[in-house]
């Protein structure tokens, strides 16, 4: 379809409303030349990367792009505040844009005859703080991402561009990235001509502290880990963390038996000062965590899914896409409705494949199972009373991850774990229909196994996940699928089907305790409905819970229990004396500048959540988490 295009502000009626000029929607049409980027990524004092771009275009109007709707975020979150000092010119000429007031991301000028193109100057200026956003440049370390750091031109399939990219590091910095090296002089790398849609999914991470660790020795198409790290001494890996890493690279073959990359990078920073991350491309990750993830192995637990989250994405939503969720560029708006198969089975698959290469252990793989049950056991009252699942698919677009008054009550993105226990269910029942013959596994290799080697979108529809369901043990998955999806009942069938029960004890499971211990807080959301931090501060209060009831909201900060001083020790053990005793649990809380005493009549004691075995069932869940 032609797209009727406006010559420039065009003064509409006597009240003089300006109309833009109209974005020219993406058209699957080669582009005419080369887009050539050059990012100067050099200044970490001032954490600024300075881009300049050379865009073919003909002369008349233009409308540059700077990507709104990013895959793996699924929502309009391009970084839009960060892009400064923007100029364009043509032939010396310096050319005034216009921003569209009604699409802040597309910015019209008009080239002039005589001219072949444009030339774009910008900085993308890194969040210099974490309230500012994740700061992606420190004095040791940087995450250059293509979206943050190119406009591009309107009116084209984003995959239809072809680009020309190359970064000036720091001096004597390495890096990582999926793009592959043409040539390089000095700190200046320029990376070979790849698609716009490619190098937007190819971000690089660059350091001046650095380790390539070869995950898969020998592979035609190997696997590797970039790791940055704050100081040389976190790059430090021990045999037995090395060997837990290849096995993953081998556990996630033994059950896809195809991949879709010529070679896969774990862009991995080890950093108390760059912003965590996780966030998947096709032919690597953006993974940041703490400096002390190998060095400190013990408190790493808690992260060590991150690694197989991000990497089976490359099969699970970035070669599988959910039809709705493909667009033809960056600015166009993405559907959000299958991430419950995107994020919930490789939330699942994170989970197991930690188990499966060693990551974690059993115990500790069912102690993560145990609190992700809870949750959709009592955690999560909106999601019994007003929600669905299904609608919290919306979340990464309504959200975007801000906080949230009531998580518990509003739901975010449940999709995640509440998808988990979702596909947890459906393996139980495979297995069930089948006798014990077939299983998840089976799922996962007819769905996301097929095209070795392809790496281009594989779309796909609800229609399709039931289709492959159904070759495998026909039974009516649309409708079972559905019921979960669009009801409200508890989520945990399938901690019952896999042979186990969820309880509650007055043990908290490792997990708890460890993290208990790390950030100093009590997690008493299934006793009191509250977890409060190390200095009394209350986030999320679970809905209608005792403490709710009592009068407790988020950000409370409770100063003393039944007469003394707060500590997360002493709240416990008030929980654990009102259980024989009639009185309620007395708190001093402090409300913005007022003092006030609330009383809590509570007395059911501690309550954390475990799995125990149901030996009228067998035990499937051990065989999930088995290594193949
Ligand atoms: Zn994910």
């Amino acid at each position: 379809m032609k797209v009727a295009r406006l010559a420039s502000l065009l003064i509409v009626g006597s009240i003089g409303l300006a109309l833009p000029a109209e974005v020219p929607a993406p058209k699957d049409i080669p582009f005419q030349g080369t887009l050539k980027i050059s990012v100067d990524a050099t200044d970490v004092a001032h954490r600024v990367f300075r881009v300049k771009e050379t865009i073919p275009a003909a002369p008349g109007p233009l409308t540059l792009l700077y990507p709104q709707w990013l895959p793996g975020n699924h929502s309009p979150s391009g970084p839009i505040s960060k892009l400064a000092g923007l100029v364009v010119t043509a032939n010396g000429q310096s050319l005034p844009w216009t921003r569209d007031p009604l699409n802040v991301y597309a910015f019209h000028v008009e080239v002039p005859v005589g001219a072949s193109g444009v030339e774009v100057a910008f900085q993308y200026l890194s969040p210099q703080s974490g309230r500012e956003g994740r700061i992606v440049m420190t004095p040791e370390m940087l995450n250059l991402q293509w979206n943050a750091n190119t406009l591009y031109p309107a009116g084209y399939y984003s995959r239809r561009i072809t680009t020309e990219a190359s970064v000036t590091f720091p001096a004597g910095w390495q890096f990582g990235t999926a793009l592959d090296v043409a040539s390089r002089s000095g700190d200046t790398v320029t990376f070979k001509p790849i698609s716009y849609d490619d190098l937007v999914d190819s971000p690089i991470y660059a350091g001046l502290y650095f380790r390539r660790v070869d995950l898969d020795p020998g592979a035609k198409a190997g696997v590797f880990m970039d790791i940055v790290a704050d100081a040389p001494k976190f790059l430090e890996i021990t045999p037995e963390q090395l060997q837990i890493h290849r096995n993953l690279v081998q556990q996630i073959y033994k059950l896809y038996g195809a991949h879709h990359y010529d070679h896969y990078d774990f862009l991995f920073s080890l950093s108390n000062k760059m912003g965590g991350n996780g966030l998947e491309h096709h032919r690597s990750s953006e993974d940041g965590v703490g400096t002390g993830y190998f060095t400190e192995w013990g408190m790493s637990a808690m992260v060590r899914d991150l690694l197989p989250h991000e990497f089976n994405h490359s099969w699970d939503g970035k070669y599988r896409r959910p039809a709705d969720l493909w667009t033809p560029n960056f600015n166009v708006p993405m559907q959000d409705s299958l991430l419950w198969v995107y994020e919930g089975q490789t939330q699942f698959w994170g989970n197991v494949m930690a188990a499966r290469s060693g990551l974690w252990t059993a115990d500790q793989t069912r102690d993560m199972f145990a609190m992700v049950a809870a949750t959709y056991d009592k955690g999560r009252p909106g999601l019994a009373t007003w929600r669905a699942l299904q609608d919290t698919t919306n979340d990464p677009i309504i959200a975007q991850r801000s906080p949230l008054p009531y998580r518990n009550y509003q739901a975010s993105e449940d999709y995640y774990t509440g998808g988990e226990m979702i596909w947890l269910e459906v393996d139980a029942k495979l297995r069930e229909l089948t006798k014990g013959a077939r299983s998840i596994d089976d799922f996962a290799k007819a769905f996301f196994g097929m095209g070795n080697g392809e790496w281009a979108a594989n779309i796909y529809t609800f229609e399709d996940v039931v289709k492959t369901l159904d070759g495998i043990a026909p039974f009516g998955w649309a409708d079972y699928l559905r019921s979960r999806l669009d009801g409200h009942g508890p989520l945990i069938g399938g901690i019952e089907a896999h042979g186990w029960k969820l309880v509650y004890t007055d043990e908290p499971t490792a997990a708890v305790k460890a993290m208990e211990g790390f950030m100093g807080s009590a997690n008493l959301t299934y006793s009191l409905g509250i977890s409060p931090g190390k200095a009394g501060e209350l986030g999320d209060v679970l809905w209608d819970s005792p403490a709710f009831k009592a009068g407790l909201a988020p950000g409370m900060i409770l100063v003393a229990v039944n007469g003394r001083e707060y500590n997360a020790a002493a709240l416990k053990e008030a929980v654990t004396a009102a259980k024989s005793g009639k009185e309620p649990i007395e708190l001093l809380v402090k409300n913005f500048d007022e003092f006030k005493t609330v009383r809590i009549d509570y007395h059911d004691g501690l309550k954390y959540p475990h799995l125990v075995r149901d030996a009228t069932k067998p035990d499937t869940l051990g065989d999930l988490f088995k290594a193949r």
